[in-house]
């Protein structure tokens, strides 16, 4: 005896977002027999484009659940990483090799591989949401409107569901950038994962061996870990955190940019620093 009523599998079910975990969540939905399910995005073209995603075992193993081998995403074949402690001026002062675990792979790749099954509906912005006979009207900005039974939201930072279900459970920014790019490779690139630790000042940075696949095959991908304030950040971007949390590359300032590659040539390796880790 099944212990789900089967009538409530030909609920229609609308999910709000196309970023990893809309259409992912898509696929767990069909896999658990529901059949009418369709994921809509805003954008017409994948704001993400790039870079490395850790799989731990749990995402590799559910991701196996519903037909996606992680294994044939592998953007890095290295299966440990170095870790190297570096001092305030950029010397190495101790360096071990960790066990990386989980599977690296690239954001389009992985993007591409939980799209293709699925119904993503392109250029679909939800800006509305009311009851409706079946549930709930679910309106989009091209003047189109959908009813659902069930609503799912997985449209990332600036929720527009967020915003309407739960408006006081905004994002509060934590003094913590992460700046990210993909760059050619250092010379000499790295043949693992590599993490530089300035422990004196809370700074990371991870360089990533040339990426094996997708549309950044043969680039590094690279982020610095950087405690910024709220008056820093504004005075770099020329907004506040809140405005935007996740700031996209046409977004970074020439200043930031300087700040960077003044950050680099000052604190970290030479290798890195020579490359322009802000390219
Ligand atoms: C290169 C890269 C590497 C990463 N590596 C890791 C990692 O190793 N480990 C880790 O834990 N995390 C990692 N992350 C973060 C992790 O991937 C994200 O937290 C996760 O992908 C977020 O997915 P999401 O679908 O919830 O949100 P998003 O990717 O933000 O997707 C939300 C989608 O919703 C759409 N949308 C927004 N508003 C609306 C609306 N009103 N109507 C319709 N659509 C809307 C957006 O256009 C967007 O496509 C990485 C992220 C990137 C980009």
């Amino acid at each position: 005896m099944s212990v789900y009523p089967t009538t409530h599998f030909d609920q229609k079910i609308a999910i709000v977002g196309g970023g990893l975990v809309g259409p992912t969540a898509e696929l767990f939905l069909r896999a658990a027999g529901f059949s009418d399910v369709t994921t809509y995005e805003a954008t017409t073209k994948n704001a993400q484009s790039g870079g490395i995603v850790g799989l731990n075992g749990a995402a590799s193993f559910a991701l196996r659940g519903v037909g996606i081998d992680p294994d044939a995403l592998t953007a890095s074949q290295a299966t440990q990483g170095m870790v190297y402690d570096i001092s305030p001026d950029g010397e190495t002062t101790s360096s071990r090799a960790v066990d990386l675990g989980g599977v690296n792979v690239a954001w389009d790749v992985l993007h591409q591989a939980v799209t293709q099954e699925g119904t993503v509906r392109q250029g679909k912005r939800a800006i509305g949401i009311a009851a409706g006979d079946r549930g709930a009207v679910v309106s989009f900005d091209d003047s189109t409107s959908i009813e659902a039974d069930i609503v799912v939201f997985a449209d990332g930072r600036n929720s527009f569901g967020r915003s309407v279900l739960g408006p006081q459970q905004e994002p509060t920014y934590q003094d913590h950038v992460i700046w990210r790019g993909i760059t050619r490779p250092p010379s000499p690139a790295p043949d693992c994962f590599s993490c530089y630790k300035n422990t004196d000042e809370g700074v990371v940075l991870f360089v990533s061996d040339p990426i094996t696949r997708g549309v950044h095959s043969g680039r590094s991908d690279w982020l610095l870990y950087q405690n910024v304030t709220a008056d820093a950040y504004r005075d770099l971007l020329g907004i506040t955190p809140q405005s935007r949390y996740y700031v996209q590359a046409k977004h970074v300032t020439t200043k930031a940019r300087e700040a960077l590659e003044g950050y680099a040539q000052a604190k970290l390796p030479e290798h890195l620093a020579a490359n322009g880790i802000a390219h």
